[in-house]
């Protein structure tokens, strides 16, 4: 049976995501050092974990409502307020997800007809673009620029506009560059989109892992944009529960309802454990989010430090927990760059290409990782780098 006949024909042509791809060929090798993993690698904080079995222990072992749990909803509302200033309604602006991931598949699920553009600034996270190809829209890159601090800027944003644009995904603080937007940026991004019809995707999923000046500012909290904007979020990376799969949405009623639809006919409704869990990471995980966030700034200053001292061009991140280091003056192509060291000193990074064409050039690093692991990796990447300049 030719079964490739069988399968949904965009889902044929989609390829696999290019970060596994890494993964894959380094499961095989023997002591490899890998920088490629983009998930904390601190263990969910022990007072979650409890609020999580005690759930289990208490006999919730139900569904929830398809919008989540009420008192998960009423904290997420409180969160936002706290951190953005901003109100959402949990009886119908909010809803529970698995994970980030779900809730960027709905969104843009429920909005993209056939033929509707979408916008997605590129390096980005790998999923925009192939949900959106595979909703029947189509994904237009907007190339963000090392030389503007890989941020989104208005000017890119207008050229990019047609009367077929539905959606702009706006993903910052960003993987895989580390970029965030400022207020300022963010205020230039909604001049344009002023009376326009358009509506912006704010995948927000590392908005408590800045370590510039200022925290995270959410689009939605910008006059105006409350009303045209999806936010995503999750617990994965700010409170390190990435297996307990749980994200959420917040956004205008109407878009809600559509989406808490397609949530119903798919997932039902989202982990009962987990979302016992969350309530509790939101009463009381303030300071493990701040502990964390202190070590992974820690982290972030010894590898974009250890990369300029091995004469690596490094743009400062400012959030998430990735550099993305320039290799263009090793004369070779991002896929060469990571194909090599991988062979020769055991250590996977990811090619820049995997977050979109203009990351041809650029690797990408977590540093999701002990200090000792990243020290040993930086130096196997220093004598590699010793042995292409031939010194
Ligand atoms: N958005 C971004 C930018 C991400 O990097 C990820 C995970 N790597 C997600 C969303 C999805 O995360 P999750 O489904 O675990 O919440």
């Amino acid at each position: 049976m030719d079964y490739n006949k069988l399968i949904n024909k965009s889902l044929l042509d989609i390829k696999p995501s290019g970060i596994r791809r890494f993964f894959d060929i380094a499961a095989e090798m023997k002591e490899v050092i890998s920088l490629g993993i983009g998930e904390p690698d601190f263990f969910t904080p022990w007072h979650i974990r409890d609020a999580g079995i005690r759930s289990l222990e208490t006999g919730h072992t139900h569904y929830t409502a398809n919008s989540g749990l009420q008192e998960l909803r009423e904290e997420i509302s409180k969160y936002i307020y706290s951190r953005q200033g901003i109100t959402y309604d949990p009886r119908s602006e909010i809803l529970v997800t698995v994970g980030g991931s779900e809730a960027l598949d709905l969104a843009i699920r429920s909005l993209v007809n056939c033929g509707d553009e979408v916008l997605i600034p590129e390096p980005a996270f790998v999923c925009y673009d192939p949900i959106t190809t595979i909703a029947g829209g189509i994904p237009v890159k907007i190339e963000t620029k090392v030389e503007n601090n890989f941020r989104l800027t208005a000017r890119e944003l207008k050229e990019a506009i047609t009367d077929k644009t539905k959606l702009l995904v706006l993903p910052y603080p960003n993987n895989p560059t580390g970029a965030v937007m400022r207020r300022r940026d963010l205020e230039e991004i909604a001049e344009v989109l002023r009376g326009t019809d358009i509506i912006v995707l704010s995948d927000e999923i590392y908005g408590e892992l800045t370590y510039g000046d200022t925290p995270h500012v959410s689009i939605a909290s910008i006059e105006g944009m409350q009303e045209k904007t999806i936010v995503v979020n999750g617990f994965s990376k700010a409170y390190a529960m990435t297996g307990w799969r749980l994200g959420y949405i917040c956004a205008p009623a109407p878009l809600t309802k559509a989406m808490t639809k397609l949530h119903q006919y798919a997932i039902m409704s989202s982990p009962t454990v987990s979302q016992y869990a969350a309530v509790e990471a939101l009463k009381n995980g303030d300071e493990d989010i701040e502990s964390m966030r202190q070590e992974y700034d820690r982290r972030r200053r010894l590898v974009v430090d250890g990369f300029r001292s091995i004469e690596l061009d490094c743009f400062e991140p400012e959030g998430a927990f990735y550099v993305f280091p320039c290799i263009r003056s090793t004369g070779l192509s991002s896929e060469d760059f990571c194909e090599q060291l991988l062979h020769s000193q055991h250590v996977a990074v990811i090619p820049g290409t995997a977050f979109g064409e203009c990351g041809q050039g650029f690797v990408r690093v977590s540093y999701c990782y002990s200090a000792k692991h990243l020290l040993e990796a930086l130096d196997r990447i220093e004598r590699f780098l010793k042995s292409l300049r031939g010194r």
